[in-house]
């Protein structure tokens, strides 16, 4: 593994870290590549305020930093600038407004909640759920994302914590698997899941991706500068994708803008 294009900063208000620190730590662990993809801003309405990513006023500083950094290490690593982005359908084109002037390379698709964030009770993907329409939200909405041709690659795709009926399970998630190929876009196996013992990597998921034989991408998902290629974290996903059918890819052939 040389490339990582899942990378977080303190800006998010929940990972720790500079920018610097965390090429650094990519430097100094052999990385080739390092993509951030810190938890983009969002143009919500003004009465709302989503912990969880950096502030709308604060990219001007991310882009900045990050750019500098391209330059100041550009013979020791390549540095990429992304975002990581849920897609939201009300606000998704004035994030793309937003983003329009500014050299952002890439979104990575989260969807860590579904309809607008703040308008859907249902909260966090993650929680657990028997929620059937949750499920198939989560599904339908990753797929629009898709369907934007705006996004590199599917960030962990198995986040949905849904403990109802596996045989709808199966089917919501190769109907997500199908759309990602037919629009080219790898599944990321998430090193931060398989650290913290989270519901995701969820095998049932890759048993699925691994029989419609998928493409997959490692993603560290760095939310501290020591998750940046932890050591043994590559055998553990090596090994935890044993025996599937997967192609892993290892460099992604980056736009020149999202
Ligand atoms: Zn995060
Ligand atoms: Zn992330």
């Amino acid at each position: 593994m040389y490339a990582n294009y899942h990378t977080h900063t303190y800006r998010c208000n929940h990972a720790t870290g500079t920018e610097k620190e965390y090429v650094e730590r990519a430097i100094e662990k052999g990385l080739k590549i390092l993509g951030f993809s810190d938890h983009t801003p969002y143009p919500f309405p003004k009465e709302y305020h989503s912990g969880m990513r950096m502030r709308v006023d604060e990219l001007p500083d991310y882009v900045r930093t990050v750019e500098n950094l391209k330059d100041e290490y550009k013979s020791d690593i390549e540095i990429h600038i992304g975002l990581e982005v849920e897609y939201y359908p009300r606000h998704f084109d004035e994030l793309l407004k937003l983003v329009e002037d500014y050299p952002i390379e890439y979104f990575l698709l989260a969807q860590h909640h579904i309809g607008n964030e703040y308008d859907v009770e249902a909260g966090y993907c993650g929680m657990p759920t028997h929620s059937d329409d949750k499920l198939r939200q989560y599904v339908r909405q990753a797929i629009e994302g898709m369907e934007t041709g705006k996004f590199l690659y599917l960030a962990h795709p198995d986040l949905i914590a849904y403990e109802g009926d596996m045989d709808l399970y199966d089917e919501e998630m190769r109907r997500l698997c199908l759309a990602a190929r037919e629009h080219d876009l790898p599944l990321e196996l998430n090193f931060l899941g398989l650290t913290e013992g989270r519901n995701y990597p969820f095998k049932r998921f890759w048993n699925l991706a691994s029989e419609l034989e998928m493409d997959v991408i490692y993603g560290c998902d760095a939310h501290r500068v020591d998750r940046v290629m932890e050591d043994g974290i590559v055998e553990r996903a090596d090994h935890f994708l044993e025996g599937m059918h997967l192609h892993l890819i290892e460099e992604m052939k980056l736009p020149a803008h999202v």
